[in-house]
């Protein structure tokens, strides 16, 4: 029996494991894939305290040498259920099942994709995912974003100060995201919407160079452009514990700054809970959270 389980070796995952471990409680951290979440994708980054600049991989590797160090047990097995026995929680693996006084559920999110050829093999090579950690490797740069919910239009005029040239690219004739926002991105000189359109093709070398794209009406265009922002919406994956966990429409755990769940002894940290900044200062800030909740869980008995 384990007093802290936790779901996810992101960084709010891992930051849990290494506040739980200085409290001198036991811990494993069962991960599906491999450490570092979505962070090992960014190249650069620029906007962490201490850090000027560090690759996601090596900043991932750091945190999980510090919590392994610690005394963090870490398992590489895809969480497929949880249930709650009360004072103690069945987490199930397709190898094992676990039990753990308390679960902290830092499982993320995925960005949603394209889903075109080579998106994958692009991504840190001109496609991004994320205006906010990429967007300075493209000053005075020609950039297309996908999209026409709040982030791609905040994306969009995030980029817009940066680069030189910004492209929106939204199937609809319509944004879904805020009208405050499609006001400004209409006051923008430098951005062009190019509406009823979706991207049929990446066009790359070693990088992304141009990107085909397709209207409504059948006509084709190609853009040359040095990146591509997608921006099309994310995936929680809570998809394994929404019989058990209170998710909103969207998916995510309905939880606060506090990061309960509606179960207690189950905590969430990270970009799979309701949050307004999904930054990875506010993962590992949640990660402390969350530990914190599950310590004092475990200490009122
Ligand atoms: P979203 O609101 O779900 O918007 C996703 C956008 O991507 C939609 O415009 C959608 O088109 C488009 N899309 C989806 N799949 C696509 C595909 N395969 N190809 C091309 N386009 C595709 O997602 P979001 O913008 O990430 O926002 C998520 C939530 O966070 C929203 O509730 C949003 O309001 C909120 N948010 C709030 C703020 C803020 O308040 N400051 C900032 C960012 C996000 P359709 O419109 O045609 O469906």
């Amino acid at each position: 029996m384990y007093d802290i389980l936790i779901v996810g070796a992101g960084p709010a995952g891992m930051t849990a494991a290494i506040y739980a471990r200085r409290a001198s409680k036991s811990v494993l951290v069962l991960e599906a894939k491999t450490y570092g979440g979505q962070i090992v994708n960014t190249p650069d980054i620029e906007n962490y305290p201490v850090a000027a600049h560090i690759s996601g991989f090596d900043f991932a590797t750091k945190v999980y040498e510090q919590a392994a160090a610690l005394g963090a047990e870490f398992k590489f097995e895809k969480v497929t259920d949880i249930a709650d026995n009360g004072d103690y929680k069945t987490v199930t693996t397709p190898k094992h099942t676990y039990e753990a006084k308390t679960v902290i559920l830092a499982t993320g999110s995925e960005n949603r994709k394209l889903g075109l050829p080579d998106e994958d093999k692009l991504t840190g090579r001109g496609v991004s995912y994320c205006a906010t950690c990429d967007g300075a490797f493209y000053r005075k740069k020609v950039v297309a974003v996908v999209g026409g919910g709040n982030t791609a239009l905040e994306d969009a005029l995030y980029l817009a100060d940066l680069a030189e040239k910004v492209y929106i690219i939204h199937r609809r004739d319509a944004f879904r995201g805020e009208e405050a926002n499609a006001a400004r991105i209409a006051a923008k000189e430098n951005i062009e919407v190019l509406w009823n359109s979706q991207v049929t093709k990446l066009i790359a070398e070693k990088k992304l160079s141009a990107i085909e794209v397709t209207n409504k009406d059948g006509s084709v265009q190609t853009l040359e452009i040095n990146g591509l922002f997608v921006a099309v919406g994310r995936i929680p994956e809570n998809q394994n514990f929404a019989k058990l966990i209170e998710l909103d429409d969207a998916g995510y755990v309905k939880a606060g700054e506090n990061c309960l769940t509606n179960v207690p002894g189950i905590f969430v940290a990270g970009d799979n809970r309701v949050k307004e900044v999904r930054q990875l200062v506010t993962a590992t800030g949640d990660g402390a959270v969350a530990a914190t909740a599950a310590i004092r869980y475990l200490n009122e008995g």
